[in-house]
């Protein structure tokens, strides 16, 4: 088994080590939490401080021009891009996730639609050429909730069915009736990872167009959104990108699909010229169309900052570094997990590094009750060991979450948090009432 000194040794050899450095965490905490809000780099404060005090304070007006402000969105998406597989121009730092997956999906529609009606035109006259619509999203069950809300009310605005599947069930629920298949890359609750260049072939072959949502993927895990051939990807600043609460999230679209069509939120930002105030709409031919209103400079300006760690990891060998430290840094956990907590624990996070996020997650098992998740995690968290709980329902047992960002995360760090659950198992904390759900709720 591995033991804590093993692990001290592999963080002496550990290239991205000095990546840690790079963070502001609070001495003592194990932050297994990143897949929800990312830690807070070093340098931000200081240059948010300068946005507000300078930029704002003393420029004013004038620092829509001399400091950038406008074209923000557009400088921060070209840092997010080669973290996605986008190229230059390609991505907009912009609104939430939630607003871009309406205005992504929303769009999707509009091209299905658009096709159809195109070659209905060209079958006119031709006897029995009635094609199934395609009027179906189809989306998982599991799929954050918000994904589906979003898509739920777009669908019953435009007329169309949301259906929902289970995981295994992507390469076989392309039905001719599907337009779009809305999907996350990496899943919230499990960590399980979809083969997107596959998923997204194989829905081309149905004729079907492929959204992904990389909340969980972006600066965690490679992805090459050109080489899959997607068409639409959204995601978030505040997770793996560590651009802080409530940080811009990002849209990207396919240079193919971006120019045909209108997204619904056709605010001044996505207007070719905007600052000609002209009273009739005329998108941008890029991907500025996908922006609304004005954005918030503060914040993107902390997520631009916080872009600068991942420029360093480049040097140190990138995205693909960074994957091998975070398999190293699951599998250690999984591997201490079942040495230490031995039969209490059913791994819910896939096996197979292919299939695998960048987190863990367990539900209890063995003489570990099945309803001391909760209590589980509130005992770690009063250890210094943060992660978090996701409540389970009919289909799904309640879990824990853990985040593992290789940015950083040390080996010791994983030791000490699994040697904290063990202690938290054997001196059976989770029962104590504080950390029991009726107390612990605030
Ligand atoms: C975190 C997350 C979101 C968050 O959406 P917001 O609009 O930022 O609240 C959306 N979708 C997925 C899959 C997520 O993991």
């Amino acid at each position: 088994m591995t033991s804590l000194n093993d692990c001290r040794d592999r963080d002496a050899a550990d290239p991205l080590a000095p990546l840690k450095n790079l963070f502001d965490l609070p001495q003592g905490m194990i932050y297994l939490d990143g897949n929800s809000l990312g830690a807070l780099p070093r340098a931000v404060p200081a240059r948010v401080a300068q946005v507000v005090a300078e930029q704002w304070g003393r420029d004013l007006i004038g620092s829509w021009n001399s400091a950038g402000w406008f074209d923000l969105p557009r400088r921060v998406g070209d840092r997010i891009a080669p973290l996605i597989g986008a190229g230059p121009g390609e991505v907009v730092a912009t609104d939430t996730t939630s607003v871009n997956l309406y205005k992504v999906l929303s769009a999707a529609l509009t091209l299905v639609e658009q096709d159809e009606a195109g070659q209905g035109q060209s079958k006119q006259g031709i006897a029995g050429s009635t094609c199934t619509p395609r009027r179906t999203v189809v989306s998982e069950r599991s799929n954050f909730p918000t994904d589906l809300y979003i898509a739920e009310a777009l669908c019953r605005e435009r007329g169309w069915n949301l259906r929902l599947i289970e995981p295994h069930e992507v390469q076989t629920c392309l039905e001719p009736d599907v337009g779009v298949l809305m999907l996350t890359h990496v899943n919230y609750r499990s960590g399980a990872m979809h083969d997107m260049p596959a998923v997204t072939a194989a829905a081309h072959a149905a004729g079907v167009l492929v959204i992904w949502d990389l909340c969980h993927s972006a600066g965690a895990v490679p992805v090459d959104l050109t080489a899959a051939d997607a068409d639409f990807s959204v995601g978030c600043g505040y997770k793996y990108l560590n651009g802080g609460p409530g940080a811009p999230a990002f849209a990207w679209v396919h240079p193919r699909h971006v120019a045909r069509c209108w997204q619904p939120l056709a605010g001044w930002w996505s207007h070719a010229q905007p600052f000609a105030f002209k009273p009739g709409y005329e998108p941008a031919m890029d991907i500025t169309r996908y922006q609304c209103g004005t954005q918030p400079i503060i914040s993107l300006s902390a997520l631009d900052c916080a872009l600068d760690v991942f420029t360093e990891a480049d040097k140190l060998g990138g995205m693909a570094a960074l994957r091998s430290k975070s398999l190293a840094l699951t599998d250690l956990f999984i591997e201490l997990v079942e040495a230490q907590c031995p039969g209490q624990f059913e791994l819910i996070t896939p096996h197979e590094h292919a299939k695998r996020g960048s987190q863990v997650s367990l539900s209890p098992k063995g003489t570990l009750p099945s309803d001391s998740a909760y209590a589980t995690v509130q005992a770690l968290i009063a250890r210094g060991i943060v992660g978090d709980f996701r409540a389970g329902d009919a289909q799904q047992p309640d879990i824990l979450r853990f985040g593992f960002t290789p940015l950083y995360l040390s080996y010791e760090n994983v030791g000490m948090a699994v040697q904290g659950l063990q202690q938290v198992l054997v001196n059976k904390e989770y029962a104590l009432p504080q950390f029991t759900r009726k107390q612990a709720v605030t």
